[in-house]
């Protein structure tokens, strides 16, 4: 056993992070992460962070959040994301994170099925502004200890209550840390496909160890699919070609170089026309085109997404390029309520892992990063509001349990397959 904690973070992406800012520093906090501290899909977001602008924007954010995601969303859920965001905006400046301004005022940015521009960005790397500066707060904290290369491997927990967590480092050795909380940010399961623009040891293993606890899980089979990333022949992950640019301009083309679509649909809807649009012309692509916006305005816009094309051998300013949808986004998860609590006490899960509906079927662009700042937020106040101590496990864990790691991880991976065909067969028969 290695000692007890307080509070145990599994994960280091932008919600891991933003709850272990919010925790007064009086709490213990041990975060461990599977890989490097800055590998977490959070790092990757490109596109931006919505904001409520004004309060006349409300009714309208409100819209396009439920008709993205159906209708299925969970209304409180959308209505606190929505009311809290411009206190986490000012929460993330006053930790350092900058977004574009012109003559002293923020600027936003319009993406699909947003009836407004309401995300502010930064370039087209608002992700790694947001979380390199979370990470270097949360690095001066002395309270706060991360373990990189260690992933967890199970859940500690007896009477539906958690006690802590059971953790593999990259040798194979069996770690285990009991605490008093203990709060899964552990992000989607991109990793489980082949095409995804994920980080590929993104693999749900929170899901999969929730299942195999009976702790609740919801809409599981809710997996979004991105329209454009770029096409490659290459295995790995997919590069993403953020919805932003479309808002920003950018048009798709079939095989006979005409538009066949309204580049600004949602999603779900825009992954559908260009899979037709892909059966008809017998492709595996579609083309995106971005010259109209001019070469200034692509190089100083969306500087990383140019230099990634241009090493892929594309010059965006001059030529289009081959795009296709891929695994992006994880709608589904454990579930949890407003302040992040699971079914099993002592459990919190917070961002892309957790489920509280926000989202609906079909989650809107940039309500992501947002959604797990304000949810890890709540998380971390609900936590300090009744912090308990936790009861001392009566049973020892059995090693002999994680002494495959292999095997384990392939059963993993096959308890959330196999849930999200079961869930699958669910909502066809709900539908029929
Ligand atoms: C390419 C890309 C672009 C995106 N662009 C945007 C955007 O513009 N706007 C937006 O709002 N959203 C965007 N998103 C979505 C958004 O980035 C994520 O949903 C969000 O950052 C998730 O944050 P998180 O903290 O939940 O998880 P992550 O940031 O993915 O962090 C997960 C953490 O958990 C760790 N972990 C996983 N499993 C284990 C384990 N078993 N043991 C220990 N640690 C574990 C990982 O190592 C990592 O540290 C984008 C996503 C991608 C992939």
């Amino acid at each position: 056993m290695n000692g007890k904690t307080d509070i145990i973070v599994v994960g280091t992406g932008a919600s891991g992070l933003f709850y272990a800012l919010n925790t007064p520093p009086n709490k213990r906090i041990l975060m461990i992460t599977k890989r490097a501290v800055d590998e977490s899909d959070s790092y990757l977001a490109q596109g931006g962070i919505c904001v409520l602008r004004d309060t006349d924007d409300y009714d309208s954010f409100f819209e396009d959040t439920l008709k993205a995601g159906h209708y299925e969303n969970d209304r409180a859920s959308v209505a606190v994301m929505i009311r809290s965001s411009p206190e986490i905006i000012k929460n993330l400046i006053d930790l350092g994170v900058t977004f574009e301004k012109e003559n002293g005022e923020l600027l936003y940015t319009r993406e699909g099925a947003h009836s407004r521009a309401r995300i502010l960005y930064h370039e087209d790397l608002t992700g790694r502004e947001i979380t390199s500066k979370l990470l270097a707060q949360v690095k001066k904290r002395p309270n706060i200890t991360i373990i990189e290369n260690m992933a967890m491997v199970d859940l500690m927990c007896q009477d539906n209550c958690c006690n802590g967590v059971v953790a593999s480092d990259g040798t194979g050795a069996i770690h285990m840390y009991q605490s008093d909380y203990v709060v899964l940010a552990t992000g989607g399961l991109g990793g489980l496909f082949d095409r995804s623009t994920n980080l590929a040891h993104l693999t749900g293993d929170a899901i999969a160890i929730a299942l195999k606890h009976q702790i609740e899980v919801e809409n599981i089979s809710y997996i979004q699919i991105h329209p454009t990333t770029l096409y490659s022949r290459k295995p790995g992950r997919r590069f993403l070609i953020s919805e932003s640019v479309r808002g920003e301009g950018a048009v798709l083309y079939n095989r006979k170089m005409q538009r066949f679509v309204d580049e600004l649909l949602p999603r779900d809807l825009l992954t559908k026309a260009i899979h037709e649009q892909m059966e008809q012309d017998e492709s595996d692509f579609v083309w995106l085109s971005m010259q109209d916006m001019g070469p200034e305005v692509i190089k100083n816009r969306f500087p990383n997404i140019f230099k990634h094309c241009l090493d892929e051998g594309y010059d965006i300013t001059r030529e289009c390029i081959p795009v296709t949808p891929a695994q992006h986004y994880f709608m589904g998860g454990i579930k949890v309520d407003l302040e992040s609590r699971t079914s099993m006490a002592h459990l919190y899960a917070i961002g892309e892992v957790s489920c509280n509906r926000v989202h609906g079927a079909n989650r809107l662009a940039s309500n992501s990063l947002l959604e797990s700042l304000v949810f890890a937020k709540r998380a971390a106040i609900d936590t300090h509001n009744h912090y308990n101590t936790s009861a001392v496990l009566k049973k020892a864990l059995q090693l002999d349990d994680y002494k495959d790691l292999e095997q384990l991880k392939s059963d993993y991976k096959k308890i959330i397959l196999d849930e999200i065909e079961r869930s699958k067969v669910i909502e066809r028969i709900d539908k029929a």
